[in-house]
């Protein structure tokens, strides 16, 4: 039984229904508790104001503290409007989520199209998966935390219901780009789709969720298989195998080869592109020789490139290339007939910029320190579990809900 299984905010409605019955409520109960918990996005059981007291008071004497709500720890607004929320878990771990509105400054050079205008009211939501993160990729500052755990389903959901509310509006779009590897704990992250689906939750459709990997291939492969299956983004990073391996030591396991070869065969719906995120390091992977082996290994995959220049964290090497460098690599890849934009650097004073997630205090030292760091071998080998069968059904996305 999964650790999750305690979570009240875990439970599908089916098992929602069981907890019912074995309170000895009728179950049609079931989908009230489902809606208070994931439609409005209720922390206190109590708020529960259609649901009798005693199963109420069932309810909450089964909960677990360790899964007690996320509690706002801290929030951090940066000039550019981009909010970075630290959460406290029921164990007293911090995560963060990180709320991007009109997040499209990246503008599609040359195409024509006003994005800016179509999307205006985009409000982009980034999630955490994990406490930490065990994938250790030589330039992110969440690998400098090492692995601490995976957060149930019930604490994915929660940063979105719980960022609904700061925001006063239902985020439009999901990224599961923030602390973890989403494939890593991929039941948790299934499980928190599904629940993220539901009509009679937050209804999000799977086209506005876009779920981002390292490059684990048998996670790629499994969710391609969910039904619906969200957008894919794959953290790329480098053309070559030799400084793939350099940075992202999960490269070893699953080179690029055998990576893109799971892309081509990512069921994709009509019009879907796979997004491959491409961080950018002066002098590591930014050279034209780059730019010209890209477009070339990317073939035959319907893709769009998110550049993003490197956003910096105290002690490492790397270095922001150039803006020069950065446009210049641009148009080496749009000659290459790649579709490419740039991510501008959001919300990056106050480090919540991609890769800058580290639940830090201010002087720079580290929130979650503890270091249970596997080696990338055995991250690859874990056998990632099937998802479990879900009642109640998923239904396309019924337009915004009461989470506010
Ligand atoms: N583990 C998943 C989800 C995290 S997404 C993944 O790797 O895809 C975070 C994205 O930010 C990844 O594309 C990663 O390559 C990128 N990134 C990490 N550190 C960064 C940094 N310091 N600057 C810019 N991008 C970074």
């Amino acid at each position: 039984m999964p650790a999750f299984a305690s979570d009240l905010r875990s439970l599908t409605v089916a098992e929602l229904a069981a907890r019912v019955a074995a309170a000895g409520a009728p179950k049609f109960r079931a989908e009230q508790v489902f809606r208070w918990l994931h439609g409005r996005g209720i922390e206190a059981l109590d708020a529960m104001s259609n649901v009798p007291g005693e199963l109420v008071a069932a309810l909450v004497a089964e909960r677990d503290a360790r899964w007690a709500p996320l509690a706002l720890d801290k929030l951090q607004e940066a000039a550019d409007g981009t909010r970075k929320l630290r959460f406290r878990t029921g164990d007293g771990r911090f995560i963060e989520s990180v709320l991007i509105p009109d997040e499209n400054r990246v503008e599609p050079l040359g195409a024509g199209v006003a994005a800016g205008r179509l999307l205006r009211d985009k409000l982009t939501l980034c999630v955490s998966s994990q406490v930490g993160c065990a994938l250790d990729c030589a330039f992110c500052a969440t690998a400098t935390l090492g692995f601490t755990r995976h957060l149930s389903p019930g604490e994915i959901v929660e940063q979105v219901y719980r960022a609904a509310k700061i925001a006063g509006r239902r985020p439009t779009n999901l990224v599961f780009m923030g602390m973890g590897e989403p494939m890593h704990n991929f039941d948790g992250v299934a499980r928190a789709l599904e629940l993220l689906q539901h009509p009679w939750g937050a209804a999000f459709s799977p086209r506005r969720i876009t779920v981002s990997t390292v490059g684990n291939v048998p996670g790629i492969e499994k969710l391609g298989r969910l039904q619906p299956a969200p957008n894919l983004a794959i953290s790329l990073n480098a053309t070559t195998d030799e400084v793939r391996d350099r940075l992202m030591p999960v490269n070893r396991r699953w080179p690029i080869a055998v990576l893109l070869d799971a892309a081509r065969r990512f069921p994709l719906s009509h019009g879907r592109r796979v997004t491959f995120e491409y961080v950018l390091l002066a002098g590591v992977n930014d050279a034209d020789a780059d730019a010209d082996r890209l477009p070339r290994l990317l073939r035959g995959i319907p893709t769009k490139v998110n550049l993003i220049p490197w956003n910096p964290f105290p002690g490492t090497p790397f270095q922001r290339p150039s803006a020069d460098r950065i446009r210049t690599f641009q148009e080496r890849l749009r000659a290459g007939g790649l579709a490419v934009y740039i991510r501008t650097p959001r919300g990056d004073d106050i480090d919540a910029a991609c890769g800058q997630l580290a639940a830090r205090e201010p002087d720079g030292s580290i929130v979650v320190s503890l270091r249970a760091k596997r080696s990338p071998d055995r991250v690859g080998e874990r056998e990632l579990g099937s998802r479990e069968p879900i009642a109640g059904g998923v239904g396309p996305s019924q337009g915004p809900t009461s989470m506010t």
